[in-house]
């Protein structure tokens, strides 16, 4: 028997094994070990063949096997990026609408009302205020008008959240990730 059809055999005994294998996603480390994003399997496969990545083994996550007519990987549950470090390219936004809004999730940081949405000073720049990333809050327009030229404690109003600068999305995942691992 020539070796393509016992690749044939092999891969037609087994195709749903195969399908499940690739439903499995991994997680992508950086460089720093820093945990940056999750991909699926076949991404993974390409990053590992082409020596972009290593296996990254904790000792307790879980591997899969991945066959190909002429390869069988392992490709574990943690890679880690070997040449790119993606946390380095990227740097804090500018404060505009857009940004802000998304930063409070499109939400009023008094009320919560997600309507009329404008942006508000908690420090009003009349009061020396800066265009800052921690003094800078999605407000609704009741909220804001309410508030008028005043600090939300002159006017009996609480922030939500402390307005701070969005973090990188790649730590934004690593601090989502950390929450969701459980430690042995
Ligand atoms: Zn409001």
């Amino acid at each position: 028997m020539k070796p393509q059809q016992l690749t044939q055999t092999a891969s037609a005994q087994n195709p749903v094994v195969r399908d499940a294998v690739l439903q499995h996603s991994v997680v992508v480390f950086s460089k720093n070990y820093l945990p940056v994003s999750r991909i699926n399997i076949k991404r993974a496969v390409v990053l590992l063949v082409n020596g972009q990545a290593e296996a990254l083994g904790f000792g307790t996550g879980q591997q899969w096997e991945v066959r190909s007519p002429n390869l069988v990987l392992v490709v574990p549950e943690h890679i880690r990026l070997i040449h790119t470090n993606p946390e380095r390219f990227w740097k804090v936004p500018a404060v505009t609408r857009r940004e802000v809004l998304r930063r409070d999730h499109h939400a009023c940081q008094y009320c919560g009302s997600t309507r009329h949405l404008t942006l508000d000073h908690v420090i009003p720049r009349s009061k020396g205020g800066s265009h800052t990333w921690d003094n800078v809050v999605t407000a609704c327009e009741s909220c804001n008008g309410q508030k008028g030229a005043r600090l939300p404690h002159e006017v009996g109003m609480t922030l939500s959240h402390r307005p701070k600068a969005p973090i990188h999305p790649a730590l934004q995942f690593a601090e989502q990730f950390w929450q969701t691992q459980t430690l042995p």
